[in-house]
């Protein structure tokens, strides 16, 4: 697993920087050989800008002409330059620096401020060729399919498991198309096999494809972060569990149950709530048993900021790994 994850992004964009740099001096080497005279008018316009700032400095007389003469000399220069390019073939943006992103010229950052694509190229980080990468290119809506659930209704269950998947799985449409909006949690709750990792998974793909921050968890990994951060003070990894779009607990419960677990999962609940970052629990614990292991206040918070979805039915888990 990546740490530092803000030192590994800059990296990208000063990786990004220095190949544009140098393939900007490629293309300029490459004019200078086939058409010498867009050079020579390049460094016309740079002497031009420079002599009028310092004249500018200076005070030349009469400086509003001279400004003006200069700066018509430089737009003509510039025209030339762009016929010439684009006579021999060259895009007109052919000398210059191309940024992927023109809003913070690839630094991340625009002013103190994270720009857009500062979570796009994290998200890069945490998913290219990670573990839940290649999960997700197997637990996507695509692999989905209601016949893997039964049709055939249990005398204990009040609809077949398909038609329980099929309420559940609209309602998670509805979840991601509204959420940028919804300030709803979603807790995936019953017997293990029966699809609910796999319909998180499901619903973190589109949510990345979409461009959200998305974190995955085990509830052993999160404890272990937890203890990260409390203990190394690791900023990174709390700032990355915090203020994820969606942070996705995967088996609730399994997790070493002591008083610091349960104290900094209850922190971090909260604190996502305040926030309104939204989350995806799934666990395999019944009503009675989340309520026997966690405090109240968890609970609390559990039933009264989660819209809980109950998954009953067969073990899916071989149909759903091997689409048979
Ligand atoms: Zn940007």
């Amino acid at each position: 697993m990546t740490k530092n994850y803000q030192q590994e992004v800059l990296k990208i964009y000063s990786m990004l920087r220095d190949k544009e740099e140098k393939a900007l001096q490629l293309r300029r080497a490459e004019i200078e050989e086939k058409v010498p005279e867009i050079i020579g008018i390049e460094n016309q316009i740079a002497k031009l800008s420079l002599d009028m700032s310092l004249n500018i400095i200076k005070r030349k007389d009469n400086l509003e002409k001279y400004i003006n003469n200069t700066k018509e000399k430089i737009t003509d220069l510039r025209v030339r330059k762009s016929e010439l390019l684009v006579s021999y073939g060259y895009p007109l943006n052919y000398l210059e620096f191309n940024y992927k992103c023109t809003k913070c010229k690839d630094t991340g950052f625009i002013g103190t401020k994270k720009c857009k694509c500062f979570k796009y190229n994290l998200n890069k980080i945490l998913y290219n060729n990670s573990e839940l990468g290649c999960v997700l290119k197997k637990d996507n809506f695509s692999n989905f399919n209601f016949n893997f659930f039964s049709p055939q209704k249990s005398p204990q269950e009040p609809k077949s498991p398909r038609k329980n998947m099929e309420e559940i799985v609209s309602k998670c449409w509805s979840f991601i198309d509204n959420f940028q909006f919804t300030e709803e949690n979603l807790l995936f709750y019953g017997s293990s096999g029966t699809g609910k990792s796999f319909l998180s998974n499901c619903i973190a793909k589109e949510l990345l494809d979409k461009g959200y921050m998305v974190v995955y968890r085990t509830a052993v990994d999160l404890i272990t972060d937890l203890k990260q951060i409390r203990f190394n003070s690791d900023i990174d990894l709390e700032d990355l569990l915090i203020n994820c779009d969606l942070l996705i607990i995967d088996d609730l419960g399994t997790e070493p149950l002591s008083e610091f677990s349960k104290s900094e999962f209850f922190n971090l609940l909260n604190r996502k709530l305040l926030k309104r970052k939204k989350m995806i629990i799934s666990t395999n614990f019944r009503i009675e048993e989340l309520l026997k292991t966690y405090s109240e206040r968890v609970s609390s918070r559990l039933f009264g900021n989660f819209t809980l979805h109950k998954f009953f039915g067969d073990d899916v888990r071989v149909k759903l790994n091997f689409k048979g």
